[in-house]
Parts: structure tokens; sequence; C-alpha cells
């Protein structure tokens, strides 16, 4: 049967097939073309799985309130401002780069124009129009902007005292300048966008006197052609199809509006709506869309960690006498009121016959390691073998050394493994683990080659979680039956990450330091201060202590700025501190060099240590008391935190010194003042978590972090608290018609991962 314009049209309807409702200027092509753009936006695979609902969850980045546009005579210098203007002349004129032959391929593109009033001065709008194309896209704009033509543009107005007159520079004209068409008025082609971007005349009335949404520019289509897509798909959408997904009870208790209207109100604001809601992503529909974003996650988290509780691993541990026993004849120190507590909670977990899947959460220096230790103690006692993976082979032979110094008069056997092992030797520990020969294993992430089996993994430790992603730990996992997996970090997770990103972790967190430290000093030096730093050395290795110098290794650039700190290395052992030794330390080095460097400055040989990044997590050296940083302004905060860690580990006062040459940008005193401000690593990393986004704080993109639509964990915690309350309400009532329908959604739901879960 052929159908030429379906009945109706429905959340799931493929974008490829919207030509089949007649909207205005989008034929077939077109369609195919949306869906194409649109599907990375929406993560789908292919652009024919791009539906209706992936439209329409194309959110606004703005809104502009056209019923009542800013008048020229309102502006003040640095104003963002959205104008209508009318032209009244507009060129563009070649700058710079002029070749002897053929055209030139940078232009200047200016606009005048003057509101419809005069309430002022001409103002002056341009941009910058470069490549191969220039000359024709100035063409383009010389022929569409000709006096006369109205057009809306938004942006950041400078006042130029020389000219007299504002002035607003756009980087993307496509997203701020939009150009009204009079009914019935042919525009002219467009060399960027020549399809795509025709609207419609008869649809003009969509773009003024009213509130409008601006839209990213989306594949080829700009804002104001997505604007009436959305509009178009919007009217013929009925409100019945777009079905309710948060039962009524739950959206009277927090108070949500229906679906339907938030996807409406969300696109076009009604005209009696606050618009600074709206600025702020705080409107009740945002409210809504938002909600839904936080709730279906932290379920879906839910649902996984219901799973896992259902399951059992191999043998519970048991603690005893024994146990204890054997924990206090190597203990080398007291354990903190905090430490006593997270290891209360890890035996609770390893007691149960559930596997235990706990974050152990604690600051730099706050003795995480030994805590480990105890559970992995606990659980040879118990006849299972255990392992301990760490980022880099710095922190795994680190740990290796000090756990075979503990367990020195114990019966077990710890063994490191290695990349850099040689092969036959990796062969044969590969094989004694598989005997069950070897009760702990230290070491990196070829602890999760394929080669590697266990005769029996009780318990699997990952230091410094934030580095891996959620693969690595189901990897190491997959090593035994449902052992007890116990991951660590010292980058302080924000709660609302924690409750997203590892939402289906139980966490602990050590709140508390070991005694008789005393605070790091933090100091933001400029490049004029090197001197300070240079007395601040001498002083404190003159005083028997040690002081790291570390440098920024960036992807990209890792050449020179690994040729720099080799540099720098050279320059302070022969010409500023010819008298000390200093060694030299980067991940380019080859394994044993590496361990005699580390193993000369653990032994106070090497007084000051030139290195990268690689010893930015977990290296502990107590005597250490100066961390200076070089180029600080390229390091993210929980970096910083992270290095800053290295010192004030003993009772020796210490001091660390971010280098950088950009002191006096905003940057720089916003970002690096905090570091100065606090110590505390919750507070740095909440910021964080502000300046750079969740992706960076986590340091990896496999890091497990789920898409949102439109939901930020920084702006939106509370809904996010709100939400997962919610979450649990459903969870917690696991046989109601509700809560099935619930889990049903989000098995469909690819985002999820859960289909395969029966
Ligand atoms: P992190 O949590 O950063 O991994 P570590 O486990 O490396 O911290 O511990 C930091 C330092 O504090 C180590 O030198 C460790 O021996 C010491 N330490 C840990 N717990 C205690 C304690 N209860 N009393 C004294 N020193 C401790
Ligand atoms: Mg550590």
């Amino acid at each position: 049967m052929i159908q030429l314009m379906p009945s109706a049209i429905s959340l799931n309807a493929p974008i490829e097939d919207l030509y089949k409702f007649r909207i205005a200027r989008l034929g077939e092509t077109l369609s195919h073309k949306l869906a194409r753009a649109l599907a990375s936006q929406a993560h789908k695979k292919s652009a024919a799985e791009v539906t209706i609902e992936d439209l329409l969850t194309y959110f606004p980045m703005r809104y502009e309130d056209r019923s009542r546009p800013a008048l020229i005579r309102d502006l003040r210098d640095e104003m963002e401002a959205s104008l209508e203007l009318t032209v009244t002349h507009a060129h563009g004129y070649p700058v710079r780069n002029m070749p002897r032959y053929g055209r030139p391929k940078l232009f200047i593109f200016e606009v005048a124009g003057i509101d419809a009033a005069k309430t002022g001065r001409e103002v002056i709008v341009w941009w910058f129009v470069s490549g191969p194309r220039a000359y024709d896209i100035v063409k383009y704009y010389t022929a569409r902007l000709t006096p006369g033509t109205r057009f809306i543009t938004f942006g950041k107005w400078e006042f130029e005292a020389r000219r007299n007159r504002y002035k607003l520079r756009l980087n993307k004209p496509a997203d701020e300048l939009e150009v009204l068409v009079a009914p019935g008025s042919a525009e002219p082609e467009d060399p960027e966008q020549t399809e795509e971007n025709r609207s419609d005349p008869s649809l003009a009335a969509i773009h003024v006197g009213r509130r409008v949404p601006v839209y990213r520019k989306l594949g080829e289509f700009n804002s104001k052609r997505v604007r009436e897509i959305v509009h178009a798909v919007l009217s013929i959408l009925e409100d019945e199809s777009i079905e309710e997904t948060l039962p009524s009870d739950l959206r009277q208790r927090a108070r949500l509006m229906g679906r339907a209207q938030a996807l409406l109100e969300i696109h076009f604001p009604t005209q009696d709506a606050s618009m600074i809601d709206y600025e702020l992503s705080h409107s009740p529909a945002h409210l809504r869309m938002i909600f839904e974003d936080f709730f279906w996650v932290t379920f879906a988290i839910g649902v996984k960690r219901g799973q896992r509780v259902k399951e059992s691993k191999e043998t519970s541990v048991r603690i005893d006498k024994g146990v204890n026993d054997a924990i206090a004849a190597v203990m080398p120190f007291k354990l903190t009121r905090a430490q006593r507590k997270v290891t209360a909670e890890i035996f609770n977990d390893m007691k149960s016959t559930a596997p235990m899947n706990r974050l152990l959460q604690g600051d730099v220096g706050s003795g995480k390691t030994i805590v480990a230790l105890i559970a992995m103690i606990a659980a040879m006692e118990n006849r299972l073998q255990t392992a301990l993976m760490a980022p880099t082979e710095i922190l795994a032979e680190q740990h290796a050394r000090s756990i075979k110094r503990l367990l020195a008069k114990t019966p077990y056997r710890v063994e490191l493994l290695t990349g850099s092992l040689r092969a036959a030797e990796k062969r044969r520990l590969q094989t004694a683990l598989r005997e069950g020969e070897v009760n702990a294993v230290i070491g990196t992430q070829a602890l999760i080659q394929e080669a590697v089996a266990f005769a029996n993994l009780g318990l699997a430790v990952i230091d410094e979680q934030h580095r891996f992603g959620v693969m690595q730990r189901a990897e190491l996992r997959a090593r035994g039956l449902n052992p007890d997996v116990l991951v660590m970090t010292a980058t302080p997770i924000p709660r609302s990450l924690a409750m997203t990103v590892y939402g289906d972790l139980d966490v602990s967190v050590i709140d508390e330091l070991p005694p008789g430290r005393t605070p790091i000093e933090t100091m933001v030096f400029g490049e004029d201060q090197r001197q300070e730093v240079k007395r601040l050395i001498s002083r404190e290795v003159k005083a028997g202590r040690q002081v790291y110098v570390v440098y920024p290794l960036i992807e990209g650039s890792e050449k020179t700025d690994l040729k720099d700190a080799t540099r720098r290395y050279e320059y302070l052992r022969d010409t500023v501190f010819p008298k000390l030794s200093i060694g030299l330390l980067h991940g380019k080095m080859k394994p044993a060099e590496k361990e005699r460097v580390m193993n000369a400055f653990v032994a106070g040989e090497i007084k000051i240590l030139v290195s990268t990044t690689v010893i930015e997590v977990g290296v502990d050296v107590p005597n250490a008391s100066v961390m200076i940083v070089e180029h600080a302004e390229r390091f993210g905060l929980s970096q910083l935190h992270q290095l800053r860690g290295r010192v004030g580990r003993g009772a020796e006062k210490s001091y660390c010194v971010l280098l950088t040459s950009d002191r006096k940008t905003v940057n720089a005193e916003e970002r690096l003042g905090i570091m100065a401000k606090t110590s505390n690593g919750f507070v740095i990393a909440e910021k964080d978590l502000e300046l750079r986004g969740p992706g960076e704080l986590l340091g990896t993109k496999q890091s497990g972090l789920p898409e949102f639509r439109i939901a930020n964990l920084v702006r939106d915690q509370q809904v996010l608290e709100q939400a997962k309350r919610e979450a649990e309400f459903y969870l917690a009532k696991e046989k109601s018609a509700v809560t099935a329908k619930m889990i049903a959604r989000i098995k469909q739901d690819p985002r999820f991962g859960l289909g395969a879960i029966g």
C-alpha cells in the first residue's frame, strides 16, 4: 500500500520520512540530509535510525525576545544584545595576504545598520571571511544584505570611540545573524549552503515579533531553518502522540509539566514566560526535560546495581581472629579514625555473599594504600588471590616495593607484573598465577591482558580509578568469578558525578589525613620570580629535603615539551645547582632506567627530580618538601592538586610553587588562585568540574560518562538529587507494574546498555 501523506506523525517516525508530511521546502533529499546531521548529535549509528524525537531534543542554545528587541539607544559598551536592524550599506574588503594574481583569500565583511526608529548612530556588524571560496561568499553576502534588508543579529557590542559608534564582531555569522525575509520575496543563492537554508517566506512570522529559539548550526542547516522545521513538526504533531514517560504522581510530587507541553515550550517560549528562566535553562519546560534526563540515567544505574547485588561470589570472606592477628602483625602505624571506618565498610562487603563493588575516595595522602593492603591480607588469609592494578609502572613498582616490605615476614608470595617484564619471566609468572602459587600480584594494565588468568581471584583493587575506564574495571572483574572489587581514587569526585558515573558503586570516604602533617604553602609565581624559587630550592635542599620540578606533556606537542623538560634539567644540573645531584624522569625512558632514578630519589641520593607528569599519581617520598610546577596554567586543577599532594607527606612544612607565564590573565588568577586558597580536594574538584566539564575532570573519554541530552551536572545538581530520590522510590517497588514498565523502557534505550540483560 502506498501512502503519500501518512495521517499522523509520531515521535518515533524516522526523520528521513519527514518530507512526506509536506513541510515547506523540505523534500526527500533534505530530509535525508537532516537525518544525517542529527545522527551524530543523537549518537545514532545511522541516519535511518534518527527520529522526530531526536529532532525535538535538539534543544535551542539560547533564546531571543523579538517581541521587544533592544534599541541602539540602549546599548552600552560590552553589552550582549540582539538588535533588529535595517542595512544601510554592506561590503567586503580584502585584508593582507593579497596574492599577486588570483583572488584574495581573507576579507572583512562589514554591514552598517540602523534600527527602525533610528534611536542612535548607525552601528557596524563585521566578520572575517576566509578560505578558497572567500570571494564568492563575500559576493553572496553583498547580494543578500542590500540596503533596506532587515536582519537580526546577536552578540557583545563594543563601543569604538574613534568612530563614535557601536561595533559587533561575529564569529559565526550563520548562527549570529539572521536575515528577515519579506513575504513573497526571493533570496539569493547561498554558495555555502544552498538548498538547506532557503527559508519559506510564508513562514516569516515565526521569526519576528515573538520569542524565538536560536539553534547551533545543525550540519548545513542554520538556526533559522532549524526553527522553521521544528516549528512545522510541532504543529503537525498531536499532543496525544507525545507519550508521557513519567507517572502522574511523580509529576505532581516533583511539580513537572507534561512531556508534550515541555517539548513545545522548550522550543517556543510562551509570551508570558520568564526569559531569565529560559536563559538560565531553568524554565518549567527545561526543568521537566532535565529531570527526565537524570531520572532515566539514575534509574538505569539502579537497575544494574540491583542485578549485581543478586549475583553471588564464589566464596565470601571470613574475618576472624586469625585474620585480625595477621593484619595487626604487619601494621606500621595506628590507623586513623577514617581509615578504621572505611576498613569496616570494606569488611562488611567482603563478608557478604554479593560481590563488593566499592569506591574508596580519599584525598591525596589520606592513606588509601594501607586500607587496600588490609583488605588484601583478609582475602589472602581466606586463601584467595588478590590483584592490585595501578595506572603507571612507577606507581605499580612503588606499591610492590612497599607491600613486599610490609609482608616480608609473612608466607605470602607477592609479585610485580608489568609490561616491561621479559617474556620468559612474564610467562613463568602467568603460570604461577594460574596455578594459584602467587597470592598477590601488583601490576599495570598488563594484569588485564588476555594471557592472565587466576586460580581463584577473590579481590581486585584498582588504584587511581580515574585513570581507568569502566571497561578496565569490568576486565579485571572478569578474571575471577565475581570477585570483590575495590577502586580507589584521589580525584575527589563531586557528588553529582559520583552519582552518575560511579552510581553502581558503594562509596567510602577517608575524610581525614594521618596525624602530624603541616599544611602546604601554595604560591602562584610569574617568570619574574624565578630567583625566589631558586632561593627556596637552595634553602630546602640545604635543610636536607628534596624537590620536584614538574613539566606538562601536552598531547601533540610532546616532543617539544620533553625537550623543554630535558633542557631545564640540564640547565639546573650544569648552571644553577652544579653541586647538587639532579635527576630526570619521564615516560619515554626505559623502565629499568626509570626505576633506578626513582629509587635514587626515594633513597635521598637525588635532591632535585625534574620530571613530567609520570609522577602525578601516588608517588610517595615523605622527605620531599617542594613541588615546583612549570606552565601550571596548562594543568587542570585536580591534576595540580594531585601534584601538590606529592609533598607535605612528612612532618616538615612543604611548599608548592605554581609557575606560570600568564599570571596576570583572568584565567590564571581564577584557576590558580583557587589552589592557593584551598587544600580541600573536593572544593577543587567541584571547581574543575565547573571550569572544564566532567570529561576533562575524569581524564578519560571512555569514563562511562552518560550522555545527557540537556542536563548539566554542575548547573542542575538539585534536579539530579530530586531525580535520584524518585528513581530510588520506584526501584524499591520492584514488583509494581509501574516499575516493570520503567525497566522495560530503559531496556529499549540503547544509551543504557541494558538491552541484553534479562
Ligand atoms: P594515598 O591515599 O594518597 O594513596 P598513601 O596510602 O600513599 O596515600 O599514604 C600517604 C602516606 O601516609 C604514606 O607515607 C603512608 O605510609 C602514610 N600513612 C597512611 N596512613 C597513616 C597513618 N594512619 N598514620 C601515619 N601515617 C600514615
Ligand atoms: Mg595512592
